[in-house]
């Protein structure tokens, strides 16, 4: 094993953009242990003023729509352009969806032996918050060892889609020409934070196919209000297998930077995601706190079981359970 490094030594390796130290920082900053939050949070103070230069884009789709061939491709088109790329995944379901892992390099076969290119599956976690955070601090690290893409793929099942929306600049997600070519389940959500559309898989037979759909989704998008007046999410096909359209993707995903740098809005976007961020993390320590609170522990289960049979309302009970909260913090 190798020997611990102090918050010195993590800065300097990490700056350094030594990929095992920045392998070690990020254990670090996945880390629950009381001791790594603390010694992660000092390192993460001192890379701060050294992050935010990436750009920061996020990767949907459901299992087998082709992430993983897209973000390979789209990887090594980058890195042959000189850009540092690092990929990171967020999935809170023990890192398994869909019998894939996400992140993992062999499903990136090129891009995992590419020296510009770092790769990190996602951290295991139980909640999707805990897996969140150690997502957004390991963006900080990428950026303070020089990447300046960061690639954060995840599985549109779920919640995720929308936490990992919350944390990059650019939300693509990836479709695919569905059977039957409509829109039923898509889900809306989804559409929603959707900053472009690519219909992947416009290869071969699937090239018509997948225009209609592309059609059909720019219609859907036409019904809704985007987001911001700067930006109209556009939809395009590509095909990450064939390496086609890709460039095109990325065209757009610069075009959006530029468009959102210009107006301020990128900065204002950020700005706000780290508030955002901040009030998540005092949520859930709230939540852990309320849960922990020795008497009120025995006491949820009970009130719980009182709400499911109906035998109080759900505000009786949190009022209930606020008031033992409060009276215990003040003791
Ligand atoms: P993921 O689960 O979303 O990461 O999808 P993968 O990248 O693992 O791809 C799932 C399957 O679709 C694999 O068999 C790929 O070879 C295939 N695939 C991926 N991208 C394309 C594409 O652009 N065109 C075609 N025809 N097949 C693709």
């Amino acid at each position: 094993m190798a020997a611990p490094l102090t918050t010195a030594g993590y800065v300097a390796g990490v700056t350094a953009g030594d990929p095992a130290v920045l392998a070690r920082a990020i254990t670090l900053v996945e880390s629950r242990r009381p001791e790594h939050r603390r010694l992660a949070q000092e390192v993460l103070t001192e890379l701060l003023p050294r992050s935010g230069g990436a750009h920061r884009v996020g990767i949907t789709g459901v299992p087998g729509v082709g992430k993983s061939t897209f973000i390979d491709q789209l990887g090594i088109n980058l890195t042959a352009a000189g850009r540092r790329v690092a990929v990171l995944a967020v999935d809170p379901t023990s890192s398994r969806t869909g019998g894939s892992i996400l992140g993992d390099k062999t499903r990136m076969e090129r891009l995992a032996t590419d020296p510009r290119a770092f790769i990190r599956p996602s951290p295991a976690g139980e909640t999707l918050g805990g897996v969140a955070g150690a997502t957004r601090e390991t963006i900080v690290l990428c950026e303070a060892a020089g990447f300046d893409v960061v690639l954060v793929e995840t599985v549109g099942v779920g919640q995720s889609e929308t936490v990992v929306a919350d944390m990059v600049d650019f939300f693509l997600v990836l479709m695919l020409a569905g059977a039957g070519d409509d829109l039923q389940g898509i889900k809306k959500g989804v559409l929603e934070l959707a900053d472009l559309i690519a219909v992947n898989k416009a290869d071969g037979d699937n090239r018509t196919r997948a225009e209609r759909a592309a059609a059909d989704y720019r219609l859907a998008l036409h019904m809704m209000t985007p987001a911001t007046p700067t930006w109209t999410p556009p939809v395009l096909t590509c095909s990450g297998l064939a390496d086609e359209g890709l460039d095109k993707v990325w065209e757009q995903v610069e075009l959006h930077r530029r468009k959102l740098e210009h107006t301020g809005e990128l900065d204002a976007r950020r700005r706000a995601q780290q508030v955002r961020w901040m009030w998540s993390m005092l949520d859930a320590r709230l939540h852990d706190d309320l849960r922990e609170t020795p008497h009120l522990a025995d006491e949820l289960p009970r009130l719980e079981a009182d709400v499911r049979a109906g035998a109080t309302t759900p505000t009786a009970a949190a009022d209930a359970v606020w008031d033992l909260y409060r009276r215990h913090r003040r003791a």
